[in-house]
């Protein structure tokens, strides 16, 4: 198998990865750094392409409110949004360095709006008590993207595009090589380094109902398992309402203009699955929706993606129609609260005759950013459905975003422990840049002290039986099905079962080839990882919602415990996943 050298090796090249390869350099130019990314930078990745109605940048500069402390509220925001079960320390960093890490964006030249006194301009957004959240518009992180290659190209880093991380190679607990193949010849290849970081993002492709660009199946996950490292909080991933086809969450405004949610017949059907008490305060829970856009158990709103999910269950297709008011929606019974807010926005904005013309109020961007791709809200309906756009948890970091295995750093959506439950709008963005930073500057150091162990490598023999394309439709029908919005314990054990059998089977080469075998195979290792987390964790938390019975509006949940006020830490041992149920870093008592 060919290798290649180097000092250190970024795996990804979304925001993070970007950010990790950037800092390494920047900290010791003398350093041979590499970044090798599956698709072309710019092309895939969450970062490049997904887009939202006001995509955030989750940060706490020196005026954003409350005017002592802040930092330590945003903090704690972190840690109590996350419903406790995440690294005190990690939130501590994220909320400290983020100024830093707005900075640094600023001085690439990424377009924060800013208010007429020059100020960055902040908004609230799920998950905080003060406005932190910072903005471009619908491509927030495109901006940032765009910016950090910009700074990227102008350093001398080897880049590899098109090269699939599928393995680590470990010596004595420390990760000292890292196999790759090229998805265009299908040809496997070895890197060896001194320290390596990993940036490759999420699993979303897992999931039948994604926002995820087409290569996020989850390598990093399962290398990193294979490897023997700790993944948490693998069962916490963020899940709201999405367009079907490009990578757009309809968060915060959509919601807020209260659009008539129907389906393909223009019927209504929401209080089809609502209890009359919910039935009773649609406006209010679908006007919250907008501030609670991630399924949350938590949040009182969870039942509106809950009747979302079972109207497209029973066949149906779901949009959101701005043309008309909602059949329940009434200017003169608006709640107070909701009233107050949109005094901000016009005082008349609930007297305004369709939702669409609040849009244009609260956000004329993301009108125009729709328009721009054919969709015109004025006429037409946007189509939406339940989507995973996010995984809370992932690759176990501490501090120094080093995870369990020597020579391994990760940051970004692949890393975990620094994000509970749920995450503040806008943190996921955040962490990319500083355990991005912090990740490339201890690769960097540690390179700096470390030697290159160079192996014989073999080119592995893998047989199995099922052929890819058949085992890769079973596992996403699988985790769709089961491990999606609505858990129950039954149903996930059934489904591990059938995991595990193919397992032992094994995944066979078929005529799409050795990188998709290889994709297959990790999403395999990926699933059972997921749902042995979600079988574990006996109770509901966060996006975590697990049932006794789900037959809207008649729903059951099973209630969330104290005693899970805990991270479930798994490993893979001779193919077998350990888990252990641990204790978090808690604050300090002075921080609570
Ligand atoms: C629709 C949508 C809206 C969002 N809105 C927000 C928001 O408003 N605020 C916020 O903070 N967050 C938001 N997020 C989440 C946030 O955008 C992501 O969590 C973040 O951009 C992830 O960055 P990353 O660098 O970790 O991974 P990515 O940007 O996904 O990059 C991963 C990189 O790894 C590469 N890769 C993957 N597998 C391999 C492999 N096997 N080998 C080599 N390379 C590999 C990919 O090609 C890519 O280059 C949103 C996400 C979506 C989908």
């Amino acid at each position: 198998m060919k290798k290649l050298f180097t000092d250190v090796a970024v795996i990804g090249g979304g925001g993070a990865g970007l950010r990790a390869a950037i800092a390494a350099k920047e900290k010791i130019p003398s350093l041979r750094v590499m970044l090798l990314s599956k698709k072309p930078l710019g092309v895939g990745g969450t970062t490049a392409i997904a887009c939202s109605d006001r995509m955030a940048f989750h940060a706490t500069l020196p005026y954003t409110l409350p005017e002592k402390d802040n930092w330590r509220h945003h903090a704690m925001d972190i840690y109590r949004i996350g419903g406790e079960v995440s690294d005190y320390n990690l939130a501590e960093i994220l909320a400290k360095e983020s100024a830093d890490a707005l900075e640094y964006l600023l001085s690439l030249n990424v377009p924060f709006a800013r208010t007429k006194d020059g100020k960055i301009d902040q908004f609230l957004t799920d998950g905080s008590i003060y406005p932190r959240a910072c903005y471009v518009g619908p491509e927030t992180a495109v901006e940032i993207h765009r910016a950090l290659l910009r700074r990227f190209k102008s350093l001398d880093v080897d880049l590899h595009e098109n090269a699939m991380l599928y393995d680590f190679i470990v010596k004595e607990k420390r990760v000292v090589a890292a196999k790759f193949v090229d998805t265009t010849t299908d040809e496997p290849f070895c890197v060896f380094a001194k320290a390596f970081v990993l940036a490759t993002g999420g699993a979303g492709r897992l999931f039948k109902r994604n926002v995820f660009p087409s290569e996020m199946t989850g390598d990093g996950y399962a290398a990193a398992l294979r490897a023997g490292a700790e993944l948490v909080n693998l069962e916490f991933m963020q899940i709201g309402i999405c367009h079907p086809h490009i990578l757009f969450a309809s968060s915060g405004s959509m919601f807020r203009s209260l659009p008539r949610v129907v389906d393909e017949n223009g019927e209504e059907f929401l209080m089809k699955y609502l209890s009359s008490d919910d039935v009773s305060r649609l406006t209010e829970l679908q006007f919250k929706k907008g501030a609670h856009w991630p399924v949350s158990y938590e949040s009182p709103t969870k039942v509106i993606d809950l009747a979302v999910y079972a109207h497209l269950e029973k066949g149906h297709r779901v949009f959101l129609d701005f043309t008309k008011n909602p059949s329940y929606f009434c200017p003169e019974s608006v709640p107070e609260e909701i009233l107050k807010w949109s005094e901000k926005v016009d005082t008349r904005l609930f007297s305004l005759p369709t939702p669409y013309e609040r849009l244009l109020k609260i956000n004329p961007s993301v009108v125009e950013w729709l328009r721009e791709r054919h969709i015109d809200l004025s006429k037409e309906p946007l189509e939406v459905q339940n989507a995973l756009q996010h995984f809370q948890g992932g690759v176990k970091i501490n501090e120094r975003a080093q995870t369990s295995l020597k020579g391994l750093y990760a940051a970004g959506e692949c890393a975990g422990g620094q994000h509970g439950a749920n995450r503040p709008g806008g943190n996921s963005l955040l962490d990319t840049q500083v355990f991005g930073k912090i990740a490339g500057e201890n690769a960097a150091s540690e390179a700096q002290n470390a030697h290159i162990v160079d192996l014989p490598v073999e080119e592995e023999k893998l047989t199995g039986e099922i052929p890819a394309t058949e085992a890769r439709s079973r596992i996403v029908e699988l985790v769709s099905r089961h491990g999606f919005l609505v858990r129950f314990d039954d149903e996930l054990r059934k489904a591990l079962d059938e995991l595990e059998r193919l397992e032992a089977k094994g995944i066979a080469k078929d005529e799409k080839g050795l990188t998709f075998l290889l994709e297959t195979r990790n999403m395999l290792t990926v699933a059972r990882a997921i749902l042995t987390a979600e079988l574990i964790r006996n109770e509901s938390r966060g996006p975590h919602l697990k049932f006794e019975i789900f037959d809207p509006p008649t729903m059951k949940f099973v209630p969330k415990k104290d005693e899970w006020n805990r991270y479930i830490v798994l490993r893979l041992v001779d193919g077998r996943l350990h888990y252990e149920i641990r204790e978090p870093v808690r604050p300090r008592e002075e921080e609570r």
